[in-house]
Order: C-alpha cells, then sequence, then structure tokens
C-alpha cells in the first residue's frame, strides 16, 4: 500500500471525483437518498487518474472504500444535502481481476475481484437487521447489538439494570438493509467439451438489490470472502467462497468471447461459397453415427437459426428453431445431442427429468440457499441457454411443471414465475434440441407413429421439425451401420497407439480412410466461428421465388392434412417453420436472401418428416 496518511487517501478521492465524475457526485446529491444510494466509479477511470490508488483498491478494497466514502461526504455540493449512507460502488475491474469462478483460490480472499457469469438463483429482497434495539421490559433501555455475524445475537444482561430481561426488539430503533443472495454460474460458452459449470454466491446488500434476474448475464465485482462448511454442531475444516458484492452489472453483449481473426473471415467467407457446403455441413455433425443426413442438416440449419422479427405492432416472431429426435431405444439420439456441445457458441445439456429443482424452466422454491426463509428463483436449462441451443435428452420424462410452463417457453421464449410474492419473467430465447422415447418405450408398428409420441397436442405443434426414428432390420442399412461402428471405434484407438500401429497389418491408406470418417469436415473451433459470425452479420430475406415455393407446399399440405382429429395438425405455425428453416438454409451460405433453392432444401426435410408421422 501507498505510503500515504488517511487524509491524503481522501484528499485523493475527493481530487480524482472532481476530475472524473463531477457530475455523478451532484446527480447523486439530488436523488439521494431515496432514487439513488451509490457512486459508481470506474476502475479503469481510477487507474488512468492515480495506478498506485487504483492498485491499492484491489488488495485493499475495505479501507480504500472507507476513504472513497468520506471524501464522497466532504465533497463540496451545490445543494445542502448530507451524503451520510452513501455508497461508492467500483466496477470494470481489469481482465487480471477476472478470474473464471473455477480458478478462484485462497490467494484471492479479502481482494476485490470480478467474476462473469449467468445468475442461476437469486433470493426475493427481505430486510436484514444490521443493528437490533432490544428493549429491557423491566426497565425500558434500548440495548444496541450490532448484527454482523450470521447468528442472530441476542443481549446477555440489560446495560440499565444489569437484568436478564425479558427483550423486545424495537424496529423502529433497529436498523435494516435489503439484502439479496445471488448465485452467479460460468457462462454455457466458457465451456468446453461438457465441463460442470461452477457457481459463486454473492451477497448484495441496498440499493443493488433486486436488479438482477436468473439467466441475466452478469459482471459482479466485489470482495471474496469465506464461510465455513458444516453447522454449528459440526464445523468442518473446508470453507466455501462467496463474494460481497459491490456493483452487478448486465452485460448485454453475446458471444463477446468468440474472437473472430481475419484469417477466421476469409476462410469462413471461402468454406460458404463452395458448392457442397452443405454436404460439408452434415459431415460436420457427430460423424462417428452414421447415417441420418436429414437430421444432421436440421440440427446445423438449428444451429444457425432464422431471423427473429420484431413487427410493428410489437409483437415478436421467433427466429429460433426447435427440434425434436423421436425414436427406438439405441438408435444414437443421444450421442447426437451430445455432439451439439462441440460446435453450438452457446449450448446447455440437460435431461428432463432436470439435475436441478429448476428443471427445463423455473421454479421458485424455499430451500437452503434462502436459508429456508427467503423464497429462491431458480433458472432451469430453458433459461440459461438463453441465446444459445438447449439440448435435453429424454424430453418425454420432463416434469409436469415443466410440460406447462413449456409452452410460453418455446412460442414466447419467455416464463413468467409468480409464486410466493415473485412476479418475474426469465428469457428463454434458446432453440431446443429434444430427445425422446415413444410412448411404450419403442414404436408399435400396428399403431399410427403420431400417437405414440408421449406430448401434448399443443406442445408437439411448436416444434418445428419432429423426426422419428424406427430401428426396424434392414439388411443393406445394418451392415453398413456396422462397418461403420467397427471402423469408427478402430480408428478412436488409432490416436492413442498411433506407434503401435506400424506393427499391426494395415495400410497407411486404410489409416486415412479410417481417420476421415471420424474427422468432422469442418473442424469444430471453425465451425463455431462461422455459426457465430452468420448469425451476427447475415439477415436473410425471401425473394419471391422461395416464396412461392413455401406458398405452394403450405396450401398443398392443408388441403390433405385438415383432419381436425390428426394427432400432429398442420397450423400456420408450420408456415413460419418453414421460413425460419429457409432463413437458416441461406445463412449457411452467408446470403442476405432466401433463394429457392434454400425453400426446396427446406421443403423435402419437412415433407419426409411429416410422411414418417404419416400426415402425407
Ligand atoms: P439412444 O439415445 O437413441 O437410445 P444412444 O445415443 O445412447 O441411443 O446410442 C447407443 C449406442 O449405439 C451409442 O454408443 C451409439 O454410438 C451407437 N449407435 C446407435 N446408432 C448409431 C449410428 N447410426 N451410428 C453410429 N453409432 C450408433
Ligand atoms: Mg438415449
Amino acid at each position: 500500500m501507498a505510503q500515504a496518511g488517511n487524509s491524503e487517501l481522501v484528499d485523493a478521492f475527493e481530487q480524482f471525483f472532481r476530475n472524473y465524475c463531477d457530475n455523478e457526485v451532484k446527480q447523486l446529491a439530488q436523488q439521494y437518498p431515496n432514487e439513488q444510494r451509490s457512486l459508481f466509479i470506474d476502475w479503469q477511470d481510477l487507474y488512468r487518474y492515480d495506478p498506485d490508488l487504483a492498485d491499492d483498491y484491489l488488495n485493499q478494497p475495505e479501507q480504500l472504500q472507507r476513504y472513497a466514502e468520506e471524501a464522497l461526504r466532504l465533497y463540496d455540493l451545490p445543494i445542502d444535502v448530507s451524503l451520510g449512507q452513501a455508497h461508492v460502488r467500483i466496477r470494470n475491474l481489469p481482465d487480471t481481476e477476472s478470474p473464471d469462478i473455477r480458478d478462484i483460490r485462497a490467494q484471492n480472499m479479502n481482494k476485490l475481484v470480478q467474476v462473469r457469469g449467468i445468475v442461476r438463483k437469486a433470493t426475493d429482497v427481505r430486510p436484514k437487521i444490521e443493528e437490533a434495539a432490544f428493549e429491557c421490559q423491566l426497565c425500558g433501555t434500548l440495548n444496541r447489538i450490532p448484527q454482523s455475524t450470521g447468528d442472530f445475537q441476542e443481549p446477555h444482561e440489560c446495560q440499565g439494570c444489569e437484568r436478564q430481561g425479558p427483550f423486545q426488539v424495537n424496529f423502529d430503533q433497529s436498523e435494516f438493509v435489503d439484502a439479496q443472495k445471488l448465485r452467479v454460474q460460468e457462462s454455457p460458452e466458457g465451456l468446453r467439451g461438457g465441463e460442470t459449470p461452477q457457481a459463486l454466491d454473492i451477497h448484495v446488500e441496498d440499493d443493488i438489490t433486486g436488479e438482477v434476474t436468473p439467466g441475466d448475464h452478469v459482471s459482479a465485482v466485489g470482495v471474496l470472502r469465506l464461510e465455513q462448511q458444516g453447522n454449528q454442531q459440526e464445523k468442518s475444516p473446508i470453507f466455501d467462497f462467496y463474494m460481497e458484492g459491490i456493483s452487478v452489472d448486465i452485460d448485454e453483449e453475446q458471444f463477446e468471447d468468440m474472437d473472430i481473426t481475419e484469417e477466421d473471415k476469409k476462410e469462413i467467407v471461402r468454406l460458404s461459397t463452395e458448392d457442397d457446403i452443405y454436404e460439408k455441413m452434415v459431415a460436420s455433425i457427430a460423424p462417428s453415427i452414421y447415417g441420418y443426413d436429414q437430421e444432421k442438416l436440421a440440427m446445423m440449419l438449428q444451429l444457425f437459426s432464422g431471423v427473429t422479427k420484431q413487427l410493428p405492432d410489437g409483437s415478436r416472431i421467433r427466429g429460433d428453431l426447435h427440434m425434436l429426435l423421436i425414436g427406438d431405444p439405441g438408435t444414437g439420439k443421444s450421442q447426437m445431442l451430445g455432439y451439439i456441445r462441440n460446435i453450438a457458441p452457446r449450448s446447455v445439456y440437460t435431461s428432463g427429468k432436470g439435475s436441478s429443482s429448476a428443471g427445463l424452466t423455473a421454479a421458485a422454491v424455499r430451500d437452503d440457499f434462502g436459508d429456508g426463509q427467503q423464497w429462491t428463483l431458480e433458472a432451469g436449462a430453458l433459461v440459461l441457454a438463453d441465446q444459445g441451443i438447449a439440448a435435453v435428452d429424454e424430453l418425454d420424462k420432463m416434469r409436469s411443471e415443466d410440460r406447462s410452463a413449456m409452452h410460453e417457453a418455446l412460442e414466447q421464449q419467455q416464463i413468467s414465475v409468480s409464486k410466493a410474492g415473485i412476479n418475474a419473467t426469465l428469457k428463454s430465447r434458446c432453440s431446443l434440441l429434444g430427445a425422446a422415447n415413444p410412448k411404450y418405450g419403442r414404436f408399435d408398428q400396428y399403431e399410427p407413429i403420431a400417437e405414440q409420441i408421449d406430448l401434448e397436442p399443443a406442445l408437439i405443434s411448436r416444434f418445428d421439425l419432429i423426426f422419428t426414428v424406427t430401428d426396424n432390420p434392414d439388411e443393406e442399412k445394418d451392415r453398413n451401420l456396422a462397418e461403420h461402428i467397427l471402423t469408427t471405434n478402430y480408428a478412436g484407438e488409432l490416436t492413442t497407439q498411433q506407434e503401435e500401429m506400424t506393427s499391426l497389418d494395415v495400410t497407411t491408406d486404410e489409416i486415412e480412410e479410417m481417420t476421415e470418417q471420424v474427422d468432422p469436415e469442418i473442424d469444430a473451433e471453425l465451425l463455431r466461428k462461422y455459426i457465430a459470425y452468420a448469425k451476427q452479420n447475415c439477415h436473410p430475406r425471401m425473394t419471391e421465388a422461395a416464396r412461392e415455393t413455401i406458398r405452394d407446399f403450405y396450401v398443398d399440405l392443408r388441403l390433405k392434412g385438415t383432419d381436425e382429429d390428426a394427432p400432429i395438425p398442420v397450423t400456420a405455425r408450420k408456415l413460419e417453420a418453414l421460413v425460419r428453416l429457409a432463413e437458416a438454409s441461406a445463412r449457411i451460405r452467408l446470403s442476405d436472401t432466401v433463394e429457392a433453392g434454400d425453400a426446396e432444401r427446406v421443403v423435402e426435410i419437412v415433407r419426409s418428416t411429416l410422411q414418417d408421422i404419416g400426415v402425407d
């Protein structure tokens, strides 16, 4: 810490305020205390003003914040107001002080750090007592006890009459502050290879409570503290980190971590103009899975997605595509879903049963997180996958609470929760890729397939595409599949036993052929960038020719399939689905127009899925 006296540090902050945030301080003075109670300062500004002071702030945040708040109270203001309880809140730390949540270590303790992630849980905001005024019922003396530790501290004896009470808390004379607990989890795009996201709890107080909702991407600055694990009876030597939050800002930016270099861009544009780009795309999804070319193409379209539209009347049409794979067990559905993690810029993979109490959508619960007192709102998979893709295996096993919330989540792309005084709307602007088994575990060939899908029609109609997979013996297909699996399993060994291979009885050509079968055409890293680039830069519009193709197909479909009792009725939603799919197809070429070819490509996919289900 710089060798400066306290008053010099207070002076330094006063100078800093004058130079960098004079207007902000004056505004605070006008709004204080009802509309605003904090002065937010940017660490980068402080660094520019005085690098030593900024560094001290990182290492001794508590003291420095006190000096800064002292300077605020002494600040020369044009109006007569005392900023007695105003806070100084620092934000925007350098990258060097922004560890990944999983990299937080004991050395970060009591230091100022910044973490980025997505809010997974938030309790409701409740008053927390900071100083309790106990009134002695015998003599009336007020005994003030600060409540800094976790447990509620009561007086041992009255300071006035030295008797042991009884006492009663006088609320008017006590001091309360609004308090809230948040759990921030690592963002889905930061995780590679299916790592489990780690989380950090953040305690916030006063004016920064109630500002974020589960599902928000945030940057939080605060001081790391320790909390002992275990309970009162059995304390553990292991401690947990939590953060005393100083500022929590919502990050609007998407895909910010994806640095697409000029070189990447060139490569992406080059690929996009190749004649066989669609084949290349198909060959880049789950190459170890044999067949499923249409499903793979559809998954690729889903990754690129259509264009979200805001209509003049304020309504919104989603661009995200929802897709369902439903089929016999052991047909590679889970494998295909799992592969999405490798190539989606932002994805969440889960099972219908859900791994948390929030399941797929969201939940308001009263659990340990809110110490059993406060209600906690928790975001489920579809919220955590906001602006990305949610791969949900065993969708048919989802909980009944999720079933009803799913309708809104898939179409309006938001989830409303109103329970126990919590009224919140969580964003779920994601694509859903679901896998499910048929009603009886496997398809019964004597019953219509559509009747064996164990989801209600309202939910089914929200899927843009439904693929059904039956596992019937077919000699040629089985032979090819067997050949493929036997080869790819061998190729897996190849990488681990490269040297030994030379001693085996295989030719270089054969080795090459094996690796070719499992190597994706476009490697995952580049594909991720390709998708992010296309979604950011490319907003294709329909040409007249494409419009005509889709219109004709739709009218034809309606003529054939308007049977009211049909399990999969053809509604106007199909039309929107066709538009989205065609836009996604244009995006793969990085084209700003949807051509007839795009429309034909997607009409063919939709036609074949409907035929499988038996609509045609
Ligand atoms: P599901 O989820 O449909 O029940 P899985 O994805 O768990 O099936 O697949 C079971 C196993 O069979 C996996 O090891 C998978 O790799 C293999 N498998 C199934 N179908 C194929 C296929 N078409 N190509 C390659 N492997 C397959
Ligand atoms: Mg499975």
